[in-house]
């Protein structure tokens, strides 16, 4: 065990590291649809490493039984009380990479579909909720720290301690992380009321209600005993009301058990030296097979054949959040700078999707708009492009940029949540970087970063030493989990 941890267990007067189970709707590499699956299937392997016993409990849903059925164990079942309703739920085990994954098996909700969208959702997480509950007793593991993920498991906390006093339950510690704050899980009082029997007395702004709502994730920032989000920038930025959605009075109240610990990135993964999906190899002492990779972008995708033409990417869901209101405005400026081209890969907003196919074909040769979902070709255009364009109004964490500076393709971010605090802008005086970046969202200030960077990419020692820099950072998910080992002692 780390003499660090040793020494605040300690203080806690306790000998054993805490036993941790970590509650969610998505868990890589079974079920998928962002970052929070990422964080929730690294995170216990990680832990394990430092000693810990961690667990995942995550809903049975098709994706998981069409892949790993064959492998699953059924441990037991029982029948869920969810309003009127009476629901079959089994609990299944799975092993995966030396950790233990228990399954909450309901035909009836996880079907299809992990998230069912709008009230249908809120029954489905609901079930979810109370099951773990129902279920933790007969795990045969017993978790000392609950950790929750958003607003699906947000109502957890609140449950144990206001319908589970005297039982087992009602003594554990509950850890909530906010991995996005503008999905709270909004629905009306009656209905979830209805759902799990909630007192009338917590639908008060005190307590969950928001905006005549009842707001699961509020209800987790209220009745968790800690709350972290995936950066500390964004644990700062959701305490305003620019950032809040709401609940910037409950985060402000509750400042000093709010804290961010930003994500990390599979460094197995994304390792330009082993990566299967790129056309050639290469290290930070070894550069020409990024640029055989940008040539083999050019080509497979209607580029102008031109090693020195600075490619701009963007590899993102193309919606609001991420600042594409910035590169519509900009967009026909920039394309008049020195032979610049862009690639984009995304899909989204219609509207957005749209901009940039018209794009392509005003810009032929120079811009490409790749519009869809497309993991191997993330991978190649992490390699073969020379910036990455990330303009987010907000961002809790952000991988992309982690993963582009890994490529040793260099970011242009607004400097907001996990942008700020991944990428170093580049410091003229000092010849310190890892990107560039801006401060307000306003297309200008992102156009000036971009100069920026254009005018750094004339100059190739520059280049080479920031390139070299941004493959040199640390974004490995190690340092993440030896600060989530730190949290968890600390709510002993
Ligand atoms: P968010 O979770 O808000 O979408 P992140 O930057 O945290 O943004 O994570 C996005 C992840 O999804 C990155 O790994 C990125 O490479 C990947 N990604 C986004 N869009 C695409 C796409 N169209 N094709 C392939 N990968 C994508």
């Amino acid at each position: 065990m780390k003499k660090q941890f040793r020494s605040i267990l300690n203080e806690k007067g306790r000998k054993e590291l805490p036993n941790i189970l970590l509650a969610a709707a998505e868990c890589a590499p079974l079920s998928k649809t962002g970052g929070l699956a990422d964080v929730v299937g690294t995170l216990p392997k990680a832990l394990k490493k430092l000693g810990f016993d961690a667990r995942v409990i995550t809903p049975y849903h098709r994706c998981i039984k069409d892949k790993y059925a064959d492998r699953v164990e059924h441990m037991f079942d029982f029948y869920v009380n969810l309003g009127w309703r009476t629901q079959y739920c089994g609990i299944e085990r799975l092993m995966l990479d030396d950790v233990c994954i228990y399954l909450v098996d309901s035909e009836f909700y996880f079907g299809d579909k992990i998230y069912r969208g709008g009230q249908a959702e809120g029954e489905q997480y609901a079930f979810f909720t109370r099951a773990v509950l129902d279920a933790i007793p007969n795990l045969g593991f017993m978790p000392d720290i609950v950790h929750c993920n958003d607003w699906h498991t947000a109502m957890l906390p609140m449950l144990a301690k206001t319908q589970y006093g005297g039982a087992i339950q009602g003594s554990l510690r509950w850890l909530l992380t906010i991995h996005n704050i503008a999905y709270q899980g909004k629905f009306g009082f009656d209905y979830v009321q209805d759902l799990l029997g909630i007192e009338d007395k917590y639908y008060t702004p005190e307590f969950m209600e928001l905006n005549g709502c009842a707001s699961f994730l509020k209800a987790g920032c209220v009745f968790a005993d800690r709350i972290n989000t995936v950066s500390p920038t964004y644990a700062q930025e959701i305490k305003t009301a620019y950032f809040g959605e709401g609940l910037e009075g409950i985060l402000s109240a509750r400042s000093s058990e709010l804290s961010g610990i930003i994500n990390g990135i599979d460094t197995r993964v994304f390792n330009p030296y082993t990566d299967p999906a790129l056309p050639a190899r290469y290290h930070k002492g070894r550069l020409s097979g990024k640029r055989l990779c940008k040539l083999e972008l050019q080509r497979n995708f209607g580029l102008e054949q031109r090693a020195e033409a600075p490619i701009f990417a963007m590899v993102t869901r193309m919606t609001e959040q991420k600042g594409f209101d910035l590169v519509e405005r900009m967009l026909d400026e920039l394309m008049q700078y020195n032979d610049m081209q862009f690639f984009m890969l995304g899909s989204g907003d219609k509207d957005y999707e749209d901009f940039m196919r018209n794009s392509e074909t005003r810009y032929k040769g120079r811009l490409c708009a790749f519009i869809g979902y497309n993991e191997e070709l993330s991978h190649r255009v992490y390699a073969g492009a020379d910036f990455l364009l990330m303009p987010s109004r907000f961002e809790p964490c952000g991988l992309s940029q982690m993963i582009a500076m890994r490529y040793g393709t260099l970011p242009v971010v607004r400097e907001t949540g996990g942008l700020k605090d991944s990428v170093k802008p580049y410091n003229r005086y000092t010849g310190e970087g890892t990107g560039f970046s801006f401060a307000d969202f306003n297309a200008h200030e992102m156009k000036d970063a971009v100069l920026l960077a254009l005018e750094c990419y004339h100059k190739p020692e520059i280049m080479q030493s920031l390139i070299r820099q941004a493959m040199e950072a640390d974004f490995s998910f190690d340092r993440s989990s030896e600060e989530y080992a730190k949290l968890y002692l600390w709510m002993l």
